[in-house]
């Protein structure tokens, strides 16, 4: 049996059995991996609360080759992240975050870009000023775009190459630009204002220091919204539930 050592977040949390938990985590070394935590599901088990979604830990796991759940031996808390879980405006955008990793990536695909982009959105979330939280979360979903390999493509019409040119269209589809000639041949092209393609163009490749620096109007705000949701959904491997949670009323949390 291998033993692992990972740095990891905890992506999703559930009951297995009476005591136990099954527990999927994003680590910095081996990528997403599920295991199963022994015990984890008792009442005031230190092991278990360790292992609350979005909890930034470092973890054992012993595993079988021939398997895929691995056994989560030991855990330490590196930031539990507990601000989040405390502030529901803070909460809503951070769980979004681990779903949306969780929905894009496979097992045991090591991408420690994409880790270092989770915690820098789980630290300034907990840090952070909320009013900053929209400009994060795009900033968060345009980088994450580019580095699974989806960055729209922007430059060009991305059915026949010609160089992009206003007026134009954005197809999640086909992934980027439409021009006016190809824009028949597509049923998702949206129209956007020269001002929001500039700041989606950006925003993929935006040092994450300057996102916080950048001011949008109600309108790109919710342009960007739409269709960073719109471009993410063509690549997601599972319905991103929390997406719903994102610019819904409080109370909505009763349902959770
Ligand atoms: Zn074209």
């Amino acid at each position: 049996m291998p033993l692992l050592r990972a740095k990891g977040v905890v992506l999703r949390n559930r009951p297995l059995g009476e005591a136990d938990r099954l527990v999927t985590c994003f680590t910095l070394e081996h990528g997403k991996l599920s295991g199963v935590a022994k015990g984890a599901g008792k009442l005031r088990s230190r092991f278990g609360s360790s292992l609350q979604p979005l909890s930034l830990i470092r973890l054992m796991l012993f595993g079988k080759e021939t398997r895929s759940l691995y056994r989560i031996d030991h855990t330490d808390i590196l930031t539990s992240f507990q601000t989040l879980r405390d502030d529901w405006e803070k909460l809503r955008p951070a769980l979004y975050a681990v779903d949306l990793v969780d929905a894009l990536l496979a097992e045991a695909d090591p991408q420690p870009r994409v880790f270092a982009l989770l915690e820098q959105l789980l630290t300034s979330l907990s840090d952070g000023r909320t009013v900053h939280i929209d400009v994060w979360l795009r900033a968060f979903e345009a980088r994450l775009l580019t580095l699974v390999g989806y960055r729209p493509l922007l430059d060009s019409c991305a059915i026949c190459h010609r160089p992009a040119a206003d007026p134009g269209a954005l197809s999640p589809r086909v992934g980027g630009y439409v021009c006016p000639t190809c824009e028949p041949r597509v049923s998702d092209a949206h129209r956007l204002s020269p001002a929001t393609w500039r700041l989606l163009a950006r925003l993929t490749t935006l040092p994450w220091e300057a996102a916080t620096r950048l001011s949008l109007s109600t309108e790109q705000r919710q342009d960007l919204q739409r269709m960073l949701h719109a471009l993410l959904n063509e690549h997601v491997r599972k319905e991103v539930k929390s997406y719903r949670f994102l610019g819904e009323p409080a109370d909505i949390r009763e349902g959770m």
